[in-house]
């Protein structure tokens, strides 16, 4: 029985062409008590292998979090099965605001220690003891409070190309390095001020929400669902979007627009420019902001440094890299010296403080 990926990303690539049916692209997870989730992972994936599903999916004695695509015609198959596992029966699907078919090219079911890497030791706080979910209608409502602190739990990267209208944006590269960060700026207002936090999907604020109330603040609140069903209410409803820009994705498609705002700065010219791209050079893989036109003049690479390197043939390439450990931590980068307009965003959470004073 096959249990595990087997075709490159480029067969994958070539087979969803060759079936040219629309794909979905979609997310959901669910804190739950898996007792066996390496058996649990493996029926995942023999099911969901059989139904075309692609996708990175977490599974771990807390929980299961998955993001994924699959054939839009087998969604029913799909919804089905997740409907005889009791914990994820009618749970929601956030389905992505932009689709593109090859948002997963291959199907990763992971067992892991938890289902978000947060760095918290669970057994030190009640993570069942969650704030409160806002509705995208109420989110509005209490994002224009002059009580209310907005914070954005996602790293620097993500909410350097879209997020909410006076959100705080920590300029962090982990969730665990934002909480302390919080915490320390808002000590003085732990009773008087709404601590109001989104992500991209909940999940992260599932956590963080718990762990503040925990550490005493007394009004915390939550963005349910995060950006992605936010801004399904939104178009629903018809309500004020009141997301700037792009919200930042983790698989193929980099990020999904949702308002035409572009926030962000190609990290070479300085030119407003808002989607990532890696530097092309495998040793070194930086994620940054580069606009269409460094991308051709830098041929995909973040410096003239890995230009020249880019340019040797594949085998030289390899050797240079032999011995120095090829880093594929992608999405904790993002910050180099030589890219000039790296925007810094602990200035926006300097602004606040200043304010506050
Ligand atoms: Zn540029
Ligand atoms: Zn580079």
């Amino acid at each position: 029985m096959q249990l595990y990926n087997k075709l490159s990303a480029k067969e994958r690539a070539e087979l969803i062409d060759q079936a040219g049916k629309n794909r979905l692209t979609l997310s959901f997870y669910q804190y739950a008590k898996i007792q066996n989730p390496q058996e649990f992972r493996d029926q995942l994936f023999i099911v969901w292998d059989k139904l075309d599903v692609l996708g990175r999916i977490y599974v771990a004695h807390e929980g299961i979090n998955g993001q994924l695509s699959l054939p839009a015609d087998r969604f029913n198959e799909f919804k089905t099965h997740l409907d005889t596992i009791d914990f994820l029966k009618d749970i929601r699907l956030n389905v992505a605001v932009e689709q593109d078919n090859k948002s997963f090219l291959k199907l990763k079911v992971k067992v892991r220690e938890k289902i978000v890497a947060d760095g918290l030791n669970d057994e030190t706080f009640d993570v069942t003891n969650k704030g409160v979910h806002l509705k995208a209608e109420d989110f509005n409502r209490f994002i224009e409070d002059e009580n209310t602190v907005l914070v954005d739990m996602r790293n620097h990267y993500e909410s350097e190309i879209g997020h909410f209208k006076n959100a705080v944006t920590p300029d962090v590269d982990t969730f665990r390095e934002s909480l302390d960060i919080i915490e320390d700026d808002l000590k003085e207002h732990k009773e008087d001020k709404n601590l109001v936090m989104y992500c991209t999907g909940g999940i992260r604020c599932e956590k963080a929400s718990a762990y503040f109330k925990h550490k005493g603040f007394k009004n915390v609140f939550q963005l349910e669902g995060g950006i992605i069903e936010y801004t399904r209410q939104v178009k629903e409803q018809n309500l004020e979007n009141k997301f700037l820009g792009q919200n930042f994705v983790f698989d193929e498609r980099r990020a999904e627009r949702i308002s035409d705002d572009v926030i962000a700065n190609c990290h070479q010219c300085g030119e407003p420019f808002d989607l990532h791209t890696n530097c092309a050079n495998d040793a070194c893989h930086l994620l940054f902001i580069q606009c269409p036109k460094c991308q051709e003049e830098m041929e995909n690479c973040c410096s003239t440094a890995c230009m020249e390197i880019n340019r040797l043939p594949y085998e030289e390439q390899k050797a240079l890299r032999k011995g120095q450990g090829n880093s594929n931590d992608i999405f904790k980068k993002g910050r180099a010296d030589h890219l000039p307009y790296k925007k810094d965003l602990r200035n926006i959470f300097d602004h606040f403080k200043q304010e506050e004073a």
